[in-house]
């Protein structure tokens, strides 16, 4: 101020003007600085407001998520545990419909709920030990009745040299497959939707898989400049897509925060007209195997298959590929005929013929005319298509639904050949016993595979009788021997023996012949054994004998095969 009196007195300023000038201006900045600290304080209230608000939205969404979640809930166990009741086929479709329905209605409130949680970064992930097999396989089970009511497919192809248990978040990885999934059913009008799960490139500890995720549908497509936007919240392509196709733009954004998050990123490779890839790459820790890896449990089996081109044709090729059959795919109805007649001729024992069900009875005409070797007729339906098809499926033939499990397969396809197995050990043992009434046998089971050991012991159990099973040629040859030489605690010697041919170790052949060695030396009577092989050649059969076994049980058996096996075994009783 000092200053300020000097410098106007040497300009010659009254001291009064410079006094009244001052004070001016210092109103001037007060009345300035109150403004400003008004706007600040209006901005603070208006943030708080806005956090507040954004706070009780957030609050808002996770309680309506959970209110509806809790009748959901309900719906959803009350819907499983009426399914497991006894329903006619009709009653189980619609329910199942309610069920998959009600998971639906669930996954799209998660989708909101996840959305204020990514807005409010609270993603928590949470690892547990899962099958990637069963989660893929449900997601395509669950869209399945979506797409085939748009007459297109949903099929999957998960690889089987991936890990049976994986250990990671399934709730997050099921989330995106299902949205990237549900898109791709979305926007597809003709052909349809695979997904496919293989072994990543990328280096892996020995604890670690990389897997790699594709979805690949047949739709539209997307433009180049559109794949650029839609991973944004609230995107969609350009042209009038919520009009036509309706939906939030929530699904990628949400898709690829999650995969990001898991350590991936979401790749989209289209043309325009001409379909949608979206893929994805992701690490997860190995799971404990409980079982041994499977081996192949259709090996030796040659699978025909009479189906159009589509996804369900490219993953049934190579999932039974994967599964050790050999595949034929039959492009022509010439082709279907000259399978027929080389089957007919040369005895091919194991051929399943996979038919898409349109072409049900051109095949049925066929077979008919291929005489007693012809290979067993599987009719491939979409489980809407049953009705439609109940008179074949009444009379009595076999037939496979879409979107097809790789479990289903193997269970259906050795099923069949178990039944036919405990068909033939109540032939035999009423043939043995020389009564109509077959008595409960015991039955030592000698089989490494553990999914054949299963369905062996559950058809045998069924059947009434006991089962013991062992996994090794060398534990069943070491337990006879027990039984034999009155070990206290062996268990008795079992009235039959099923023996499987190929095991690690002491193979089935040799531990008949151990078996056969050990009853020679003990004076005990023989037990008859009979082979339970994939193999059907005629020097698998001599190896088969030559080594003491009384019968050969190939999967599926003929009836030859059987009446030989039977006739041996008999003769062997009455010797
Ligand atoms: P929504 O499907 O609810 O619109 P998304 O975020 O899942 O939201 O998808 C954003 C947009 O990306 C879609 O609206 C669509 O334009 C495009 N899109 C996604 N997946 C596909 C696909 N498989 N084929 C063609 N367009 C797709």
């Amino acid at each position: 101020m000092e200053v300020l009196v000097k410098a106007a007195m040497l300009l010659g300023i009254p001291a009064a003007v410079l006094a009244m000038l001052f004070y001016r201006w210092r109103r001037d900045a007060m009345a300035q600085i109150a403004e400003l600290s008004a706007a600040l304080f209006e901005m603070e209230t208006a943030r708080r407001r806005a956090e507040a608000a954004s706070a009780a939205k957030s609050r808002f969404l996770a309680t309506m998520s959970h209110e509806i979640r809790t009748p959901m809930n309900g719906v959803i166990g009350m819907t499983s545990l009426l399914l497991e009741t006894s329903l006619t086929p009709e009653q189980k479709s619609y329910t199942a419909a309610i069920d998959s329905s009600s998971r639906a209605l669930l996954s799209i409130i998660d989708e909101i709920l996840d959305t204020s949680k990514i807005e409010a970064g609270r993603v928590e992930f949470d690892d547990h030990p899962f099958s990637l097999f069963e989660l893929l396989e449900n997601a395509a089970e669950l869209l399945a009745p979506r797409a085939h009511a748009k007459g297109i497919e949903v099929a999957t192809y998960v690889s089987r040299k991936l890990p049976p248990l994986i250990i990671g978040d399934r709730n997050r990885l099921r989330q995106v497959v299902l949205n990237l999934m549900g898109n791709a059913v979305k926007f597809t009008e003709g052909g349809g939707v695979m997904l496919h799960a293989t072994p990543a490139s990328a280096s892996d500890q020995p604890d670690t898989v990389s897997i790699s995720f594709e979805i690949i549908d047949t739709g539209i497509g997307i433009s180049p400049s559109d794949q650029r936007q839609i991973f944004e919240m609230f995107a969609q392509a350009s042209g009038d897509i919520a009009g036509k196709f309706g939906g939030t733009g929530l699904g990628l954004a949400i898709s690829r925060d999650l995969v990001r998050r898991m350590g991936g990123d979401i790749e989209c490779r289209s043309e325009p007209g001409s379909g949608a890839t979206f893929a994805f790459t992701l690490r997860f820790k190995r799971g404990e195997e409980s079982e041994a890896a499977l081996p192949l449990p259709l090996a030796g089996r040659t699978v025909a298959l009479a189906l159009p081109a589509g996804p369900t044709r490219t993953a049934l090729t190579l999932t039974l590929a994967d599964l050790g059959a050999e595949v034929a795919e039959l492009a022509s109805e010439q082709a279907a005929s000259v399978l027929i007649k080389s089957i007919a001729e040369h005895r091919i024992a194991r051929t399943d013929l996979i038919v898409d069900a349109s072409m049900a009875a051109l095949f049925q005409r066929w077979l008919a005319t291929a005489g007693h070797a012809h290979p067993h007729l599987w009719l491939l339906m979409q489980p809407e298509e049953r009705r439609r098809y109940r008179g074949f499926i009444e009379a009595g033939t076999s037939y496979l639904l879409k979107p097809l499990r790789q479990s289903t397969l193997i269970r259906q396809f050795v099923e069949r050949d178990m039944l036919c197995l405990s068909e033939a050990v109540v032939q035999l043992k009423k043939l043995a016993s020389g009564s109509a009434e077959a008595d409960p046998l015991s039955v030592l089971l000698v089989e490494d595979n553990a999914i054949n050991a299963r369905l062996t012991i559950a058809m045998l159990e069924k059947a009434g009788h006991r089962v013991r099973h062992l996994t090794s040629g060398s534990a069943a040859a070491n337990e006879m021997h027990a039984s034999l030489s009155g070990s206290s605690n062996a268990p008795s010697p079992p009235d039959l023996i099923l023996m499987d041919v190929q095991m690690p170790g002491m193979s089935g052949l040799d531990a008949t012949r151990r078996i056969r060695a050990l009853e020679n030396s003990f004076a005990a009577a023989s037990r008859p054994i009979l082979a339970l092989t994939a193999n059907a050649r005629a020097e698998d059969y001599d190896a088969c004998i030559a080594s003491g076994m009384n019968g050969f049980l190939s999967k599926p058996f003929d009836r030859a095969d059987l009446d030989e096996a039977i006739a041996r075994v008999a003769r062997r009783t009455a010797a």
